[in-house]
């Protein structure tokens, strides 16, 4: 191994999170390799393996053998994308990072448009999906409806169509590495940075092999991690819904008085009575919920353990990570 391009900065660094992708590096790599040799000066690739149970490290291992800029860290555990990308961001050396999936569904040939704005001033490149036929209509539907929810309440505007597929210059990566949270939502915490934005679009290819690892249950998580890092409407919504309630109630019992004074008592009013209560209490229980889910993610930023451990450093120096003290690989 060639101790200089061990130590030299890139000036692009790559990072792709993997979760049982053995069969996807190397179509990745044969596919991005000769992209980056034509647009930039030098690279690297950082993996990093999301706890994968299948042959992904084996494969990570042997592609570094094979071309020491391919580097990887690997997880103790499954952690989750967004926390796979913030590893990748705390070990990338570059004066540039492009974030992009290891199912080819980003197109590695867009990053030559994206080192293009890059050049031009540019520190926030992202891609932005023309359309979303790769997803199925269940999940394009959800996802419509989220951005809609996301956008009347979040206190943050989110461009159209951007994700995770990007270019950041490394004063933005900077910025997100300052961002310790441990509930990340990473499309908001690109649009809360700022810096100079500029979308490119581009049409998101099939996966190429296996399939997608979000599940419904999983996406439900983060579509709720996202909405309740960027906004405490929520939180705040129940003062307004308590008051308005009370007022109303406080009118009935004038509306009663006045009509026992005037009328005499009236016996029947089972049924609303039930149907009032039960209305009331639910109001109260789900308010409670959100509560709830406020507090427990409070309580897992409190108690501050680290993002992720990584288990094994495949091609990385232990001192470029905030926790140190892990094995080197040994192929
Ligand atoms: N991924 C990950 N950890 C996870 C789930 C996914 O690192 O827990 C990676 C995955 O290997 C892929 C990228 O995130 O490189 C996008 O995942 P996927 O293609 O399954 O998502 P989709 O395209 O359906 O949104
Ligand atoms: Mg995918």
């Amino acid at each position: 191994m060639n101790s200089l391009s061990e130590t030299a900065a890139p000036e692009l660094t790559v990072i792709v999170p993997m979760y049982n992708e053995a069969e996807n590096l190397s179509p990745l790599v044969a596919r991005l390799a000769p992209v980056l040799e034509r647009c930039v000066a030098s690279y690297e690739i950082v993996f990093v393996d999301d706890g994968s149970s299948d042959e992904t490290l084996l494969a990570l291992r042997q592609a570094n053998l094979s071309d020491p800029r391919l580097r990887a860290i690997s997880f103790s555990r499954n952690f989750g994308k967004e926390i796979a990308i913030a590893a990748g961001l705390d070990h990338a050396r570059g004066e540039a990072v492009v974030i992009m999936d290891a199912d080819l569904q980003h197109p590695p040939e867009m990053i030559e448009t994206f080192v293009e704005r890059w050049r031009e001033g540019y520190q926030n490149v992202y891609g932005q999906r023309v359309d979303r036929t790769a997803d199925s209509a269940l999940r394009r539907l959800l996802t419509l409806r989220f951005y809609k929810l996301f956008a009347s309440f979040g206190e943050t505007a989110l461009p159209p169509g951007a994700g995770d597929f990007r270019l950041l210059d490394a004063q933005a990566v900077e910025a997100l590495r300052a961002m310790p949270e441990r509930a990340r939502f990473s499309k908001g915490l690109y649009a809360w940075i700022g810096f100079r934005s500029i979308g490119v679009p581009f049409e998101v290819a099939e996966r190429a092999f296996g399939e997608s690892k979000f599940s419904y249950r999983k996406l439900t998580r983060f579509a709720l991690d996202g909405l309740m890092s960027f906004s405490t409407l929520p939180l705040m919504v129940w003062t307004y819904v308590g008051t308005l309630i009370s007022i109303g109630a406080l009118a009935m019992a004038v509306y009663f008085i006045m009509q026992t004074i005037t009328v005499g008592a009236d016996v029947p009013g089972y049924a609303s009575l039930i149907v009032s209560i039960m209305f009331f209490s639910g109001v109260q229980l789900m308010s409670l919920g959100i509560l709830g889910e406020y507090v427990g993610r409070i309580f897992a930023e409190v108690k501050r353990r680290p993002l992720y451990l990584v288990a094994e450093r495949v091609g990385v120096e232990a001192d470029s990570s905030p926790i140190g003290r892990t094995r080197k690989s040994s192929p």
